[in-house]
């Protein structure tokens, strides 16, 4: 089973991209698959070319196979302009080095797409942790975004729950972010909601995977 994006830096069985925050947190392990981006919430009040530079060094390493998480967050401290210039850095970075982003996005929702047509970004875009409404679901598909689910399946009535339903199962991804809440529990819930069974669930994840993790 394939988590597409955990902050928990735990060996597991399946593949499983783990989110490194800061770079000074970049582990050695051989083996494991991280993602390397600047989020938002950690943006600090002055940007320096410097902080890209080494942001830049470890993103091209071959074992970091996403950029992200990165995205836009309108309901942090750092101000849109900042986070604009930061993500458009990503969506350089992802064309520079051939590698998929994992979008955070909080109420930003038209202007990551319109950053992602704008950038004719041709590496895959993953909004990890969706858990909003219909519409926006349907513009994110539509606009070909792949979208991630995590521990929100697990609660009755979250907008993920109804999200899943209309996905197209070639754009899906899960995993399990910060929550404690194992992998396969998740994949469980999204079989009930999809009406599959797991392996089926299982196999069409790996084939998306594979097609954006070429
Ligand atoms: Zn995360």
């Amino acid at each position: 089973m394939i988590d597409i994006h955990s902050h928990i830096k735990l060996p597991v069985k399946g593949k499983k991209i783990f989110n490194v925050l800061t770079i000074d947190d970049f582990p050695k392990e051989k083996g494991l698959l991280f993602s390397v981006g600047m989020h938002p919430w950690y943006l600090q009040p002055q940007l320096w070319n410097n902080d890209f530079n080494e942001f830049e060094a470890v993103i091209a390493k071959d074992n970091v196979i996403a950029i992200g998480e990165c995205g836009l967050d309108w309901t942090t401290v750092a101000k849109p302009d900042m986070q604009k210039i930061v993500f458009s850095k990503h969506l350089h970075w992802a064309e520079k080095y051939n590698k998929p982003l994992i979008i955070h996005c909080v109420k930003a929702y038209n202007e990551i797409i319109a950053m992602c047509k704008k950038a004719n970004i041709k590496q895959a875009c993953i909004i990890h942790g969706y858990n909003n409404n219909l519409k926006i679901a349907e513009q994110l598909i539509k606009a070909g975004f792949y979208l991630s689910f995590g521990a929100a399946l697990l609660e009755n009535n979250s907008n993920a729950v109804q999200a899943i339903k209309i996905m197209p199962i070639d754009k899906l991804f899960l995993e399990t972010d910060d929550s404690d809440a194992s992998i396969e529990s998740i994949y469980e819930r999204a079989g009930e909601l999809l009406n599959m069974n797991i392996e089926d669930i299982d196999r069409q994840i790996e084939i998306n995977f594979d097609l954006i993790f070429k």
